[in-house]
C-alpha cells in the first residue's frame, strides 16, 4: 500500500478538500483507497458524511492501541473509498502519545497490522501543526502531498515544513519524499495569486504540480452535504481540477514509491 500524507502546518490551505477529492478521484479510477482523518477537527470525516454516531472507533483509538485498523474502518458512500474517522478526542493524543516509547511510530505500526492488499493507497489528512500527529503521518508515509494556498505568506511556512521533513528523514524515514506541491484557491482574476504562483514555481521548480486548484464555491459547499465535490458537482471547475491533479499524481507515484523502497 502506498501511503501519502497531505500536510501543511497552516490551517485553511486546502488540505482536507484536497485529501477528500483526490481520494475520490483515485477511487473513481478503480483504486481501493483509505483516507485517514488525523485532524481532531474531523473535517474529512464530516465532509464524507460520517455521522458522530459512527465515530466509535476512530484514529484516536487506533493511535492509543485501543483498536485495530480493521476495526476503525468505515465505508463511505463513495465506492472503494474507506475512512478512518476522527473526533475531538484526537486533540488529546498529542500529549497522551508522549508516554509511549514508539510514539512516532504508532500509525505505521497500526498500518502494519492491516490485511495486506486491502487498499492500494492511503491518504492521511494531517492537522494544521507539526506535532506528534503529523510526525506519525510522516513516519508512515512514503511521500507528501503539500497543498499551498496562493497567498502572500505561502512560502514562509514551507521552509518550516521542509525542515521537519529533513528531521524525519534523518531519524525515522529516510525514503520520505515530496510527491508534489499543489497550488490551491487559485484566482485568475487576482494579480497577487499569479505573482505568488510564479514565485512558488521559480523557487520550487517542477515539484509543483502543473494543475492548479481554482477558487471554486462548489468545493466549499460540498462538505456540508457530506459529499466530495467530485460527486456533489462533477462538472464544476474544482472537480475537474482535482481529477487532473489525481491524474498527475498517479504519474508521479511509481517514482516516489521506488524512492521509498
Ligand atoms: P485545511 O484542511 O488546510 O484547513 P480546507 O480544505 O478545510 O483546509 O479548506 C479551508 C476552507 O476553504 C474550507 O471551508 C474549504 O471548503 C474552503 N476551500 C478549500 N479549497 C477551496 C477552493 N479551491 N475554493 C474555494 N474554497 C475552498
Ligand atoms: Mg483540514
Amino acid at each position: 500500500m502506498i501511503c501519502l500524507a497531505v500536510a501543511n502546518q497552516k490551517g485553511g490551505v486546502g488540505k482536507t478538500t484536497t485529501a477528500i477529492n483526490v481520494a475520490t478521484a483515485l477511487a473513481a479510477t478503480g483504486w481501493r483507497v483509505l483516507l485517514v482523518d488525523l485532524d481532531p477537527q474531523g473535517n474529512a470525516s464530516t465532509g464524507l458524511g460520517v455521522t458522530q454516531a459512527q465515530r466509535i472507533r476512530t484514529s484516536y483509538e487506533l493511535l492509543t492501541g485501543d483498536c485495530t485498523l480493521a476495526e476503525a474502518v468505515i465505508p463511505t458512500r463513495v465506492p472503494r473509498l474507506d475512512i478512518i474517522a476522527s473526533t475531538a478526542d484526537l486533540s488529546g493524543a498529542e500529549i497522551e502519545l508522549v508516554q509511549y516509547e514508539n510514539r512516532t511510530h504508532r500509525l505505521v505500526e497500526a498500518f502494519n497490522t492491516s490485511p495486506p492488499g486491502r487498499w492500494d493507497i492511503a491518504l492521511i489528512d494531517c492537522p494544521p501543526s507539526l506535532g506528534m500527529l503529523t510526525i506519525n503521518a510522516m513516519v508512515a508515509a512514503q511521500s507528501l502531498l503539500v497543498p499551498l494556498q496562493c497567498e502572500f505568506f505561502a512560502l514562509e511556512g514551507l521552509s518550516q515544513l521542509l525542515s521537519t521533513v529533513e528531521r524525519i528523514r534523518a531519524k525515522f524515514n529516510p525514503g520520505l519524499s515530496i510527491l508534489g506541491v499543489a497550488l490551491t484557491m487559485y484566482d485568475r482574476r487576482n494579480r497577487l495569486t499569479e505573482q505568488v504562483a510564479d514565485d512558488v514555481r521559480a523557487c520550487l521548480g517542477n515539484v509543483v504540480f502543473d494543475t492548479v486548484i481554482p477558487r471554486n464555491v462548489r468545493l466549499s459547499e460540498a462538505p456540508s452535504h457530506g459529499l466530495p465535490a467530485l460527486i456533489y458537482d462533477i462538472k464544476c471547475s474544482g472537480s475537474e481540477a482535482y481529477m487532473n491533479l489525481a491524474r498527475e499524481l498517479m504519474e508521479r507515484l511509481p517514482q516516489a514509491t521506488r524512492v521509498a523502497a
